[in-house]
């Protein structure tokens, strides 16, 4: 048989599905995949019952049938006014943004979208599993640049030397998984300065961006002369606890916007059709949700770091996202680490290293998640006293 896509055949299972797998096998408690083990909002499940009971009922368009494949209006318009009253940050829902299955297939149709083969792509580690996948399936050429703990700060010098005049394009997660960082001014202020400079467009990657605990999320297109060269995605997965209906989108300029819609509409062309109508009525009314999310997920960090320290843990106390870093004691690995306790304290987390390309820093760190039941939590940090 004739050799499959070379850069697919290499790709490992992602380490959220590996560790998720073992934490069922062996009956351990799951803080290792993001997701919480709780049910998303009763109200927003309802909503989207309630579109698909409607389905084509009183010259309704089927709520059950394809959706437009920009994705329905009310949702963009939905999107487009929070981003206006939260941030001050304009975007035309007509033109401007597009809905996809999750952050996941915008951070992919993105790259297919806007990068050539070769292109140069510069992205902090640790980062999110996608991102490398979706580079080199497009066959970009990757430039990582380390964050480095305690507060995941980068070295200026190594980002000034993985930009050049062929950098076409630079990811920023902020808030960052799995570091839990937020990114500074200065640091953002730089990045759009080289920006500029090399003429490169940005991938703001916020899909934490309502979870954050002591300040307000920044969005990257806010920032000065960024909107033209920046392509905002977020989605509703952690924003409102149900990760397994994938609305996400990506923002922009028209033009960006036209080219990443041509390959949604050749992937997936929509969007599951009632779970956007439910979402489009959740973000027009989630003001007074954000209170009580944001209060019961800085309630668990405290918890789980809190807890985490008592036993002995090396804890780093995130200023966003649901996840908090460890750093391991002088010569222990990761993995190791983490397969000892699923089978000795039965306690499922994520070796950093998955997270890494270039340096070995993830080997002697561990991500636990914190989006659990305070129940699961105090049950995790029992096992691990
Ligand atoms: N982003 C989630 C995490 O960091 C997992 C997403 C996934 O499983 N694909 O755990």
């Amino acid at each position: 048989m004739k050799p499959f896509n070379h850069a697919v055949t290499n790709f490992k299972e992602s380490i959220f599905s590996t560790m998720t797998k073992l934490a069922i096998t062996h009956e351990a408690i799951n803080l290792s995949q993001g997701f919480p083990d709780f049910e998303g909002p009763k109200w927003i499940i309802d909503l989207a019952k309630n579109a698909m009971d409607q389905g084509h009922l009183n010259g309704n368009v089927g709520k059950n049938q394809y959706a437009p494949s920009f994705g329905i209006l009310p949702l963009r318009e939905a999107i487009a006014n929070n981003y206006k009253r939260f941030y001050g940050v304009e975007f035309n829902p007509l033109n401007e943004i597009v809905v996809t299955n999750g952050a996941t297939e915008a951070i992919f149709c993105t790259c297919m979208a806007l990068l050539n083969p070769g292109d140069e792509v510069v992205v902090f580690e640790p980062f999110y599993d996608s991102y490398l996948a979706s580079l080199q399936m497009v066959g970009a050429v990757i430039k990582p640049v380390t964050l480095i703990a305690p507060d995941f700060s980068f070295d200026k010098n190594e980002l000034f030397s993985a930009i050049g005049p062929k950098t076409k394009m630079l990811i920023l997660n902020n808030p960052h998984n799995p570091t839990g960082k937020i990114f500074s001014l200065a640091e953002i202020k730089l990045i759009a300065e080289l920006a500029r400079k090399f003429d490169f467009l940005i991938l703001s990657d916020e899909v934490y961006e309502f979870l954050t605990f002591d300040e307000s999320h920044i969005p990257t297109a806010s920032f000065e002369d960024l909107a033209v060269r920046t392509i905002t995605i977020s989605s509703t997965g952690k924003t409102f606890g149900l990760t397994g209906w994938k609305i996400g989108w990506a923002a922009g300029p028209a033009d960006i916007i036209k080219a990443i819609h041509n390959v949604h509409q050749f992937t997936t062309f929509c969007v599951a059709h009632p779970l956007q109508v439910a979402m489009a009525e959740a973000l027009n009314k989630m003001d007074e949700y954000l209170v009580d999310f944001k209060k019961q997920y800085r309630n668990k960090r405290d918890l789980l770091v809190t807890g985490l320290k008592a036993a002995g843990f090396n804890v780093l106390n995130p200023a966003g996202t649901y996840f908090a870093m460890a750093i391991l004691k002088e010569g222990e690995n990761d993995i190791e680490f983490c397969q000892k306790l699923i089978l000795e304290k039965k306690v499922a987390v994520i070796p950093t290293s998955a997270f890494y390309m270039k340096s070995n820093a993830g080997s002697s760190m561990i991500r636990f998640c914190f989006a659990k039941t305070d129940e699961t939590l105090k049950a995790a940090l029992k096992n691990l006293n």
